[in-house]
């Protein structure tokens, strides 16, 4: 929930009546291989942190080939999905589920655009990304992926 001074209050908004409750999101956070090498892990949490958001699980872990493939379906036929898979799995990563009022739309934000050379500095992604592929982290894009993604990774 928004205080007075139009900031979202340090729960992430998950403290309130229950009729605001409906508003609360959860997005699945991949701190991707390139993040974790870089040792910038604990700098990418703490921008969600101050943001108001709540990390409600958190795990580090090597993706699968099967489990990237199941994670990236949606650009199974894209030239670029070989590549997409080699990278995700190619070193630990580390999983989240972020939790808030419009978590979804919020944690985009941060990460900024997919392309580290269009996002802001400022942004995860403008900040710490390398290029196209290499962007250090991945965020649910809608509230049908999240739910989807969060099974797929925390059961
Ligand atoms: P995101 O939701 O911003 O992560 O972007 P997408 O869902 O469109 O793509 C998933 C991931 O595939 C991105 O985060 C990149 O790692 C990679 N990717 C997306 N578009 C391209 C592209 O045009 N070329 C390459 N090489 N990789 C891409
Ligand atoms: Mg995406």
């Amino acid at each position: 929930m928004k205080n007075s001074t139009g900031a979202y209050a340090a729960d992430g908004g998950v403290r309130s009546s229950s009729r605001e409750s409906d508003d609360i999101e959860r997005s699945l956070v991949i701190i991707k291989p390139d993040a974790v090498r870089k040792n910038i892990v604990g700098e990418i949490i703490s921008r969600f942190e101050k943001e108001g958001l709540v990390i409600e699980d958190l795990k580090m872990m090597r993706i699968t080939r099967e489990l990237a493939c199941q994670h990236y379906f949606e650009h199974q036929n894209k030239d670029f999905f070989g590549k997409l898979v080699e990278y995700i799995c190619s070193d630990r990563v580390v999983v989240m589920i972020i939790k808030g009022r419009d978590a979804i739309r919020r944690v985009r934000r941060l990460m900024g655009p997919t392309d580290p050379k269009k996002a802001e500095k400022g942004t995860i992604r403008g900040d710490f990304g390398t290029d196209i592929t290499v962007n250090a982290i991945h965020g649910s894009d809608c509230k049908e992926s999240a739910e989807r993604e969060i099974k797929l990774f925390f059961g």
